[in-house]
Parts: structure tokens; sequence; C-alpha cells
């Protein structure tokens, strides 16, 4: 008989953040099938006698073909395993599962979607800053920066004048063309950004500044996400911030009505510190 495959989300990196059912059938798996950003105290949790292959793939790098793993995770279902297909964060945000999906009904094997915590909702933990938030933003937009290297990103200025937020996943090693592609798209220079690194780990990484300050950023080590939106002046390192430069507690200002835009802080390990 057919064994069964489990597309599971692990979470942006910190093992607390892996749902509890991830680590139940984590644990009970025959076979494990993990991607790169996926971390060795996770995968600790499989049983010691299970199956354990890298199939990460980072932008750029040499990478298992998509085809081939595919092409694993059948055969190992055949074989009557239980597979999990652990992935960053959540598989159906960028994660191809997608793609897995549609192989797996294909070759008529069974399986699950178990969803993990996505980036960008640990790294606006990290920054404290709400993706949404009454009168400032109504929405949040998932996009990513490799939407085609060579292709412009979609037009931004309507859904940004209607109050949304932007989460840039895969911003791309280069902080200029990131910035470039995004005024392309319609983004004011004023807009504020947040860069987090390595949301939910111990080298976590904040950034704050504009869109006009993002080439002058030095590389950010990776993965990295980007929060872009009137909502990043609402991240408490912000308030921080403008708490030092005036030397007093500020009193809670609308975000049309800060100026001080132009400097940016870089907290390392916001909440590890
Ligand atoms: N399925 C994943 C996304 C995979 S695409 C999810 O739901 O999060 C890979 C991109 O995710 C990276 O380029 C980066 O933009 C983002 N990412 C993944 N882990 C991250 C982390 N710990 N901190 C910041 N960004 C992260």
């Amino acid at each position: 008989m057919n064994g069964k495959v489990y597309l599971v989300g692990a979470g942006p990196g910190d093992p607390e953040l892996l749902t509890l059912k991830a680590l139940r059938i984590l644990r009970q798996a025959d076979a494990v099938l993990h991607d790169d950003l996926v971390s060795p105290q996770i995968l600790s949790h499989a049983p010691k006698k299970a199956r354990i292959d890298d199939v990460g793939k980072r932008g750029g790098q040499k990478s298992t073909p998509q085809e081939a793993i595919h092409f694993l995770m059948i055969e190992l279902a055949r074989q009557g395993l239980q597979v999990v297909r652990l992935k960053g964060g959540d598989p159906l945000v960028f994660g191809r599962a997608g793609e897995e999906i549609q192989a797996l009904r294909k070759a008529g094997i069974e399986f699950e979607v178990v969803p993990g915590v996505t980036s960008v909702l640990a790294a606006a933990a990290a920054a404290e800053i709400p993706l949404t938030m009454r009168s400032t933003a109504s929405s949040l937009l998932i996009l990513t920066g490799r939407f085609a290297d060579d292709r412009s990103l979609p037009d931004l200025r309507s859904l940004l004048a209607s109050g949304t937020t932007i989460a840039l996943y895969m911003p791309g090693p280069d902080t200029r063309i990131t910035a470039s592609k995004l005024a392309a798209a319609g983004l004011s220079l004023e807009t504020p950004v947040a860069i987090v690194s390595r949301a939910s780990t111990p080298a976590q990484q904040l950034t704050l500044t504009t869109l006009q300050e993002l080439p002058q950023i030095a590389v950010q080590a990776k993965p990295s996400i980007l929060i872009l939106g009137d909502v990043v002046h609402l991240s408490k390192p912000d308030w921080l911030r403008l708490e030092t430069l005036y030397g007093q507690p500020l009193p809670l200002l609308a975000p049309t009505h800060r100026k001080e835009r132009d400097v940016w802080v870089n907290l390392q390990a916001v909440n590890h510190g």
C-alpha cells in the first residue's frame, strides 16, 4: 500500500514556531525531504532511523531540480513510507508546494498540507510592526522580488495609495536593483521600509529605512524580507530612535506627521539582545 506525503511548514526558523501538528508528523516520519531554510534543531525531531534528504535550493546556487524532488517524494510514498516534505515558513507561500501538489495528484499519492508560520509574520513580530492597522493599512500584499528576474513588478501605485502593506519576499541580494524595481512599480521614494533578516532566530536583524535610502544599506544576512508601507513607522525601534533624537518620549503621531525618514537604525537581534 502507498504511504502518504505531508507538505509541512517548518516556520521561519525558531523551532518553537513549529506547530504541534508539524512536530507530531515529523516525529512519525520515515523520510524527510527538507529545504535549506529548515534548521538542524527542527530536523532533530525526526526519528533517528528516518531517511533525511536535503533537497534545498537557494536562489542562484546549485539545487535539486524540482522534478527530482517530485520523483523522490512519489517513489518513497510508493514504498509505503510516511514522507515529510519540510519547507521553511508556510508551504503554500513561495514554497513551490503548488507544483508538488499537482505531481502528487497526478501520481495518485495521498497527501496533506500542514501550514506553517510564514516569514512575514515572524518579521513583523520581531520589528513590532502591525501589518494591518485601522486608518493606516487595511490590506497586506505578499509579493516576491524574484517575480521574474528580468521582469518588472506589477503596478503598486494604487495599492499603496489605498493603504496596503507590502511584504517583499526574496528581495534579491542587490538593494539598488530592489529599490529601483520598487520605484519603477510606482512606490514613492519616501515609502518607509523595514528589512528583517533571519527573523525569529538568534541572528535576527532589523534595519529601518526608506526606499530612497535603501540602495545605501549594506547587504543583509540572508534570508531577509522587506516590509513596506506606513505601518513601518509604528515599529518599536522607530519610536526608540525618535525618542533618542528628541531626548524624550513622543506623543503618538499619525505616520503622515512623521518627517524623520532620512535616518535609519540597525538594531541587531531585537528580541534576543
Ligand atoms: N515558504 C516561505 C518562503 C520561501 S521563499 C515562507 O512562508 O516564509 C524564501 C524567502 O522567504 C526568503 O528569500 C526570505 O525573503 C523569506 N524568509 C524565509 N525565512 C525568513 C526569515 N527567517 N527571516 C526573513 N525572511 C525569511
